[in-house]
């Protein structure tokens, strides 16, 4: 990295929404390093215990103890931090959270956990010489934990997919994610996406794509999201319409279709509800539906991009501008 601060580009939202795909295609970019959900694994005791207990591999395939990557900073964050961190970072302490954030400096709570993480990023960003750190936790209340840093640089880009799709989704098992039921997600899928859209004021920029425009057109998003990040965004030419040529990374928990390399597709899948529990869906989640253009016969919706800090600190650059 060029400048002191390290560069995150964080993907939030709700899960099933194609974050570890997007991280994937981003972690392809001339700079830019996937760490999969880093921010949330290293801050998680008890996410730990049950990726460890399900045999989650890193997205090279090895065990992440076993990984040249992840091994030896793993242990940079001890284990009593990492179950501290599974209490203090989560979605009911976001407003201690937000809370925390409007201090002048770091609350002693948060010191030695983010200090650790800064200490990991900063390695991973050493070893890698990146420009860019993607990291795919999707939760909210990380990016708000790392927004306290005066290190980090925070980037949001806030992956938003239509309910009826997430939910039809968490029905099914996939490798090592069990099935979830509809009123659980529903529930999830508020939380994620408000609290999400909450980040716009800490943020550095926040941009907001829905993974349906993403199928659409990959390599446009890509690209916008990246020139969030930094000057003269790199090529995207790993992605050829709805086919991409991905590597091999080393992603921290996710979705099991990160273990794919090679060419993969980009699609919306076959997740579709009907009847009765698509209309529960519908009704339990019609203001955001709306927001978000997903209401049944709404058009689509493009992204939304906002630079609150910028519009801080300098008045000639405005927020909230569509593009697209
Ligand atoms: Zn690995």
């Amino acid at each position: 990295m060029t400048d002191d601060k390290i560069k995150v580009l964080y993907i939030a939202g709700s899960g099933r929404s194609g974050t570890t795909l997007l991280a994937r295609l981003l972690g392809e970019l001339d700079g830019f390093v996937n760490v999969g959900e880093a921010a949330r694994y290293l801050c998680d005791g008890n996410m730990q215990a049950r990726q460890a207990a399900k045999h989650v591999p890193c997205g090279c395939g090895r065990p992440i103890f076993e990984c040249p990557f992840w091994s030896e900073k793993v242990r940079l964050m001890p284990a009593e931090l990492s179950h501290e961190g599974a209490r203090m970072v989560r979605t009911r302490r976001f407003p201690s959270l937000l809370m925390a954030s409007r201090a002048s400096r770091v609350p002693m709570q948060y010191r030695a956990i983010l200090s650790a993480l800064v200490g990991i990023y900063r390695e991973i960003a050493r070893e890698t010489n990146c420009r860019v750190i993607v990291d795919s936790s999707k939760h909210p209340a990380n990016a708000l934990l790392l927004s306290l840093a005066p290190e980090i640089d925070l980037h949001v880009l806030h992956v938003v997919r239509s309910p009826r799709r997430v939910v039809a989704s968490w029905s099914k098992k996939k490798a090592y994610l069990v099935a979830q039921p509809a009123r659980k997600i529903i529930a999830l899928w508020w939380a994620d996406n408000l609290l999400s859209e909450a980040l716009k004021i800490k943020a550095r920029s926040y941009r907001r794509v829905r993974y349906e425009d993403f199928v659409k057109d990959p390599g446009k998003c890509v690209q916008q999201a990246a020139a969030d990040v930094v000057e003269n965004a790199p090529p995207v030419s790993f992605i050829n319409n709805a086919e991409a040529t991905v590597r091999r990374q080393h992603t921290l928990a996710g979705n099991p279709d990160k273990l794919e390399v090679g060419k993969i597709r980009i699609a919306d899948g076959n997740d579709t509800l009907a009847g009765a529990l698509k209309w529960f869906v519908n009704l339990s989640t019609f203001p955001l539906l709306l927001r978000y253009h997903y209401w049944p016969g709404s058009r689509g919706g493009g992204s939304e991009r906002s630079s609150p800090q910028l519009l801080k600190t300098n008045n000639s650059v405005s927020g909230g501008q569509p593009v697209a």
